[in-house]
């Protein structure tokens, strides 16, 4: 395309007003577009606070559609739920105990909202096991082919409960086709799946890591999370997953990884996820604390760099902030 040089081409002219700004934007942001992490944790009675992330919760199962309901008033409808539980062992069994944590807070949540909300669940099993890793362990390894069979034990207790979503997360090979095969075999045609299709071995989750009570005893989870150094086996892994059955990708996590999300989002057609994590989280909310950057201008100017490298979804713990500012007109663009 050929354009006329300077001075009949001034770009200026189209950023001289917020009006114009606003109308020529490429890139829009809504409540809608956000997905709200939530941690159910058991053994509390009272919501308590997340160390190293502030202004984040654990809340009990009892009251957890009450801790909903701020998200939903300002227009947040999707949910990804995590579970702590009390009890864990070497095969993770509350994660597939048809009365676990999310489970029990599904049946909550549905009977308090119905259709109102999207309710999504990880599926992993890194915060049920006493060892940490996100699945069977032999030895020291995690068995890939076992470990599918109880991420599919897994969906279908979700899908059971009332999950719209089930959000396997432990990027074993094979995981979506386990669990699309299960939830057919029982009759969730209709359940969906978004894959952690690439979620990256980051040292960005560790708030998380607190968060879920999920570190691993030994070793660490390079053998199944992917490179942080690789973008075309990112395509590769969200490929992969679509053809087992995947309804959503996802790129995890987000603001490290830009090009990965706008180079899935071109390889492929269906909407795409962007989990910006704890860390990311963290190291804003710890900078506005400081007084070094301004957290509402920050904080979009994040939301809307991850939409424009190709997020059709933003996985954010800054979701009700989010869309307050959204509704209450704020725009620093
Ligand atoms: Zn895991």
């Amino acid at each position: 395309m050929i354009y006329p040089d300077f001075p009949v081409s001034r770009p200026r002219r189209l950023r001289r007003l917020k009006i114009l700004r606003d109308a020529v934007a490429e890139t829009t942001l809504l409540p809608n577009d956000l997905i709200y992490p939530i941690f159910v944790k058991e053994g509390i009675s009272a919501p308590s606070p997340i160390k190293s992330m502030p202004g984040i919760y654990h809340y009990p199962i009892e009251g957890i559609s009450k801790a909903l309901e701020e998200a939903l008033e300002r227009g947040v409808r999707s949910f990804l739920i995590f579970g702590v539980p009390q009890h864990k062992d070497d095969m993770g069994s509350e994660a597939y105990n048809r009365r676990g944590i999310v489970q029990k807070a599904l049946r909550e949540l549905r009977s308090s909202f119905g259709s109102e909300v999207v309710l999504i669940t990880d599926v992993c099993m890194c915060h049920y096991t006493s060892h940490g890793h996100c699945g069977i362990v032999e030895g020291e390894y995690v068995d890939n082919d076992k470990t599918i069979n109880y991420l599919a034990e897994i969906s279908l207790t979700h899908a059971e409960a009332g999950a719209d979503i089930v959000a396997p997360s432990s990027m074993m090979d094979g995981m979506v086709k386990a669990i699309r095969s299960k939830l057919d075999a029982n009759g969730f045609y209709n359940t969906i799946i978004m894959s952690y299709s690439s979620k990256f071995s980051s040292s960005f989750y560790s708030p998380f890591r607190e968060a879920a009570n999920s570190s691993p005893k030994f070793g660490d989870r390079r053998g199944y999370q992917m490179d942080p150094r690789n973008v075309r086996e990112a395509v590769k892994e969200s490929i992969l997953d679509v053809k087992e059955g995947a309804d959503i990708v996802m790129v995890k996590p987000a603001l490290s990884y830009l090009d990965v999300l706008r180079a899935v989002k071109e390889s492929l057609l269906v909407p795409v996820a962007a989990y910006s994590v704890s860390g990311e989280y963290a190291m804003i909310k710890l900078a506005a604390e400081r007084g070094l950057v301004d957290e509402r201008k920050v904080v979009l100017e994040v939301m809307h760099s991850i939409k424009r490298a190709g997020a059709d979804l933003v996985i954010t713990y800054y979701a009700p902030k989010v869309a307050e500012w959204i509704n209450e007109g704020y725009n620093p663009f």
